[in-house]
């Protein structure tokens, strides 16, 4: 009978611990490459409740370009070409997406005011470990975070710059809320953007988007080092059909800033 107890404790003490999550907490997870997107891959191949698994942080975008994610705290958020802020259930789908389970490596309060390059500085100034990718989670208030997303797109898919030259912009001023995304090492040009991608979320759920400028105040910067990355490629012909072999860095940095 007390071993019988013995044995229970040990099993409760090996599903406590959870062994099979903890091995993924250091693995960056993503939903096809940022060339693919570039090239008009907008069909979204992997559901929201799929990514959960890997993940309870991250960016991305839905099914038709439909808008720009971002995944905090568990939860998604769409905001949509109509500046709004959606709630997706867990079977919409991604044609793009990166995400991780957050755990902080690197932590720090600041004060600003700081651009966004001011802020890239310190970032890199934070973290060294410059050749491998980085979470990055950023709470505060905002004199100024100026947006943008992506209204849905209908077959034939346009490319991304094209898209992107007629993108809706939106502003908050004096606004708290969460800046979420990655830094990428150049290397990684082609699957990610290369150097710094964030979205915005305003604390009261209410806006945000892909980040253009920003003018900081007081913030909480957390970064999260990644030394795995896990690649799911999409079976569709339509990723099978585009061409990824060329070089894209000037049509990645036209696009996201
Ligand atoms: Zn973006």
């Amino acid at each position: 009978m007390r071993s019988r107890t013995l044995w229970g404790l040990l099993l409760l003490a090996v599903l406590v611990s959870g062994c099979a999550a903890q091995a993924e907490r250091d693995v960056l997870y993503q939903a096809s490459t940022i060339n693919a997107l570039l090239e008009g891959v907008y069909d979204g191949t992997i559901t929201l409740g799929e990514l959960q698994k890997h993940g309870d942080f991250g960016i991305g975008t839905f099914d038709g370009l439909d808008g720009e994610m971002i995944l905090l705290d568990g939860c998604f958020y769409q905001v949509r070409g109509d500046g709004k802020v959606y709630r997706p259930g867990p079977g919409a789908t991604t044609p793009l997406a990166t995400v991780a389970f957050f755990v902080a490596d690197h932590a720090l309060a600041a004060d600003g005011p700081f651009d966004l390059s001011d802020l890239e500085s310190l970032l890199d100034r934070t973290t060294p470990e410059r050749n491998v990718p980085v979470a990055i989670r950023i709470t505060g208030t905002f004199k100024r975070v100026k947006t943008r997303s992506v209204p849905k797109q209908e077959k034939p898919y346009p490319r991304l710059i094209d898209v992107t030259a007629k993108q809706p912009t939106f502003e908050f001023h004096d606004v708290k809320g969460t800046l979420v995304g990655f830094r990428f090492p150049a290397y990684m040009k082609g699957i990610g953007v290369p150097g710094y991608h964030l979205h915005f979320l305003t604390a009261d759920r209410s806006g945000g988007g892909h980040v253009l400028e920003i003018e900081t105040e007081a913030m909480r910067i957390e970064m999260d080092v990644k030394r795995e990355v896990f690649i799911a490629l999409p079976r569709t012909e339509m990723f099978n059909r585009a061409d990824l072999s060329k070089d894209k860095e000037a049509e990645v940095r036209k696009a996201e800033q």
